[in-house]
C-alpha cells in the first residue's frame, strides 16, 4: 500500500510515522509514506499556494493550481476513470464525511491512497469537485491543518495490513470490531481472548499486575480461572462502557438476548448507584 500526502509541511511527518507499528510496517515494506511539499509546486518568488476568498470575508484559502500540479505528479487516473477501489484521492476537511473504523477497513484494502491536507480557511473548493474522490473528517472540531488528520487515517489503516499486528485477529477483535463469537474459541472452556470482540461496540476496560493499585483492586473475577465469567464480565463492561460513553453505538450494534438482558441489567445498576450516590 503506498499513500502519498500533499501538504504545505511535509517536515511534520518526518518522525510522525517512524513509532511502533507504523515504524515496523514501513520497516517490512508493507507500507510505503511519501509526502510532497505543495510550495514545489508554485511558480512565483514567493511560493504562494494561498490566496483571496471570493466573495470576501476573514483568512486565506488554498489555491487549486499547485494542488492539481502536485497530483499530475503522481500519475494518477482521471477522477472519471479512477476505480476507487484501487487509488483514491483524499481531501482532508471538517466539513467531510466522518472517519470510521469501517472506513479505515475500507481504505486498508486500496493500494493507493493520497491526501491533501488544507490550511488557513479551507481549499479551493475545485479541488473537492475535480480532483477528490473523498471529503473526509475525522471528527466534530476544527484543526489548523489536514495534517494531523492524514497523520490519524494512516495510522489507523496501517494497523489494519496484513502482517501489520503481532496477531491477526487483534485488530478484528477490538473497539468497533467484529463480535467474539465470530471465534471458534469464543465459548466453552477455551482460555478467554485478551482482545474480546466488541461487535460495534467499544472494548471493555483492561488491566495488569498488581492486582491491587493505590486501594484500587482488579476485579476478583479476572483474577479467577472461570473463563465463562471472564467473558460475561468482559460482555457486561463493553456494554456498560458503551451506554456510559458512545450509547448512540448501541442503536446500530447487533445485540444478543444475553446483550439486551445484561443491558437491563446495567441501567438498573447504574440507576440504583445514583441514588446511592452521597
Ligand atoms: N473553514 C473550515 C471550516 O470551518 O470547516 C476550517 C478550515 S481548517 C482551519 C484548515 C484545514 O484543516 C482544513 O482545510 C482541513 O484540511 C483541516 N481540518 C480541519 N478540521 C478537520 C477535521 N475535523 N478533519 C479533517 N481535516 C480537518
Amino acid at each position: 500500500m503506498r499513500f502519498d500526502i500533499i501538504t504545505i509541511f511535509p517536515d511534520f511527518f518526518e518522525s510522525t510515522f517512524e513509532y511502533g507499528i507504523l515504524g515496523r510496517a514501513r520497516a517490512a515494506g508493507l507500507v510505503d509514506i511519501a509526502t510532497h511539499d505543495l510550495r514545489g509546486f508554485t511558480h512565483d518568488r514567493h511560493r504562494t499556494v494561498d490566496d483571496r476568498p471570493f466573495g470576501g470575508g476573514e483568512g486565506m484559502v488554498l489555491k487549486p493550481q499547485p494542488i492539481f500540479d502536485a497530483a499530475a505528479g503522481l500519475n494518477l487516473s482521471p477522477k472519471s476513470e479512477r476505480d476507487r477501489t484501487k487509488e483514491t484521492v483524499i481531501l482532508l476537511s471538517a466539513q467531510g464525511r466522518p472517519f470510521t473504523q469501517a472506513l479505515a477497513h475500507e481504505l486498508s484494502r486500496i493500494d493507493r491512497v493520497v491526501m491533501i491536507c488544507g490550511r488557513y480557511e479551507g481549499v479551493d473548493e475545485r479541488v473537492n469537485q475535480l480532483l477528490c474522490d473523498r471529503e473526509i473528517s475525522i471528527g466534530d472540531y476544527v484543526l489548523s491543518g489536514g495534517e494531523l488528520a492524514a497523520a490519524v487515517i494512516v495510522d489507523a489503516v496501517v494497523r489494519l495490513l496484513p502482517g501489520a499486528l503481532g496477531h491477526p485477529d487483534s485488530s478484528r477483535f477490538e473497539s468497533f470490531g467484529v463480535e467474539d463469537a465470530a471465534l471458534d474459541n469464543s465459548t466453552g472452556d477455551a482460555p478467554p481472548r485478551t482482545t474480546h470482540g466488541a461487535g460495534g461496540i467499544l472494548d471493555y476496560p483492561h488491566y495488569t499486575r498488581p492486582a491491587e493499585f493505590q486501594g484500587a483492586e482488579v476485579p476478583l473475577i479476572l483474577q479467577g480461572g472461570n473463563h465463562d465469567a471472564i467473558r460475561s464480565w468482559r460482555r457486561r463492561m463493553a456494554l456498560r462502557k458503551t451506554l456510559e460513553n458512545r450509547p448512540d453505538l448501541l442503536e446500530k450494534a447487533v445485540l444478543s438476548k444475553t446483550d439486551q438482558r445484561l443491558l437491563d441489567e446495567i441501567v438498573e445498576q447504574m440507576e440504583q448507584e445514583r441514588t446511592e450516590a452521597p
